[in-house]
């Protein structure tokens, strides 16, 4: 076979782009060597659709050995009882859940996107907000703190069977209890996604979701900084309130009904050479460095928190809890797109978001979302936090001068040749 000479050239083009760059991407991070070792191998080969021991196909003995490692490694980490670890993405977990528990035209409440939630959780250009009657709670204008009241108003007046929690751009930790209380007293389910600080959950830094959310989804690539994918988790496995009956006469079990809507609900085959790899993440998360890790997450957070506050940026709900901050550039004069566009000449790379209550369309916005995960992974620190707050302090304030980004660009291409990506790379 002719070796593929163009796609190469482009990875290794784009693994140029990855070591020099500052990624600030809130939902992005570094996987580690073993992880893509374990993702770009003879696994990819398998069909397995099924489960361990319940497989649709031949051949699936060494899978099983390892899908069930990554299902009790996913079980240990969060202390649950369920995990399903097939999801191809956060967006495929969220579509297995509510299939598992909804009908068409149910009636679900999450929080809205322009406020920081996903499209999954009802977006109408989301197949949430196609299938599903959705509603929506926002933050509130005066702290950018979720709105609770318009959470329980909202629930009591639509009576949801689904009230989501959970966001792609919102700073701070949330108020199980009082979700779940909210949810009891309208008899509906609460799903977490978890989606962007499960790393940090995993690590006890934040609340835990568990005892209060019958169902948890996260993505596996983001702050759990394992393969791109997607799982589902439940604390308490428990028999199905919807009626739904095993050939026995017997009301099945919400994690069948789980396991049945990714597959065959969902998906095909799942992708077994990803899931060896979400079991390796899981593994290094199980390790102590990963505590270290997940700790200096928030550190460097902080810093950039402090550094942004010394210039007079405007950070939704006045600062974070976790490992992204979400800024109002209002104050100055600057639109999310504008900005994006020239710190991507410095090859700062992060990206223009809606800020709660947003003027613009979310083609251009008020703000840009800046998260520490990646940067933290190639091991920067505090100290940094300050000179990468300057660099993009610098190309703000003066917006439209190439020639500053450019220079920046080269101060930035050559700090970061300071910061090993990967040792043992080869396209
Ligand atoms: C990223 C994210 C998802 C979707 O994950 P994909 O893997 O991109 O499908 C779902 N929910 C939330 C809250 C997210 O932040």
């Amino acid at each position: 076979m002719t070796f593929d000479q163009e796609i190469f050239d482009l990875i290794q083009e784009e693994y140029n782009r990855q070591h020099m760059g500052l990624e600030l991407i809130a939902s992005e991070n570094f996987t580690s060597e073993q992880v893509m070792r374990a993702m770009g191998n003879i696994m990819t080969n398998k069909y397995a659709e099924g489960y361990p021991g319940k497989r649709y196909y031949g051949g699936c003995e060494v899978v099983d050995k390892s899908e069930q490692l990554a299902i009790d490694r996913a079980k240990h980490i969060f202390n649950v009882a369920f995990a399903n670890v097939q999801p191809h993405s956060g967006a495929q977990a969220n579509a297995a859940l509510m299939l598992a528990i909804l009908k068409p035209g149910d009636k679900i409440l999450g929080l809205d996107l322009s406020m920081g939630g996903h499209l999954t959780h009802g977006s109408p250009v989301n197949f949430s907000g196609k299938l599903y009657e959705s509603h929506f709670y926002s933050v509130k204008k005066e702290d950018g703190l979720v709105d609770y009241d318009m959470m329980e108003a909202q629930a009591h007046e639509h009576k949801p069977k689904l009230i989501i929690c959970g966001a792609s751009a919102y700073s701070r930790d949330w108020d199980y209890p009082r979700i779940r209380a909210i949810a009891d007293a309208v008899g509906a389910f609460v799903l977490c996604d978890m989606s962007h600080p499960a790393g940090l959950i995993a690590k006890g830094h934040l609340r835990s979701p568990f005892e209060y959310c019958h169902f948890v989804t996260s993505t596996t690539h983001k702050t759990l900084r394992g393969p791109r994918g997607g799982i589902i988790l439940m604390k308490h496995d428990f028999e199905n309130t919807l009626g739904i009956l095993d050939p026995k006469g017997n009301l099945k079990m919400m994690s069948d009904l789980i396991n049945l809507a990714v597959f065959p609900g969902t998906q095909g085959g799942p992708l077994e050479h990803v899931i060896a790899a979400k079991a390796v993440a899981f593994h290094e998360i199980m390790q102590d460095e990963f505590m270290i890790y997940t700790t200096q997450i928030l550190a460097n957070a902080k810093a950039m928190e402090r550094a942004f506050q010394a210039k007079n940026y405007d950070i939704v709900s006045g600062g974070t809890d976790n490992h992204l901050l979400l800024i109002d550039l209002r104050n100055k004069n600057v639109t999310g797109k504008k900005a994006e566009n020239a710190l991507v000449k410095a090859d700062i790379t992060l990206n223009k978001n809606m800020v709660p209550y947003d003027d613009k369309s979310p083609f251009v916005t008020s703000g840009i979302r800046v998260g520490v995960p990646a940067l933290t992974t190639r091991g920067l620190k505090e100290n940094h936090m300050e000179q990468i707050v300057d660099w993009i302090d610098t190309i703000i304030t003066d917006v439209d001068n190439e020639q500053k980004a450019l220079s920046v660009k080269s101060e930035i291409n050559e700090f970061m040749r300071g910061f090993e990506l990967y040792k043992n790379w080869q396209v």
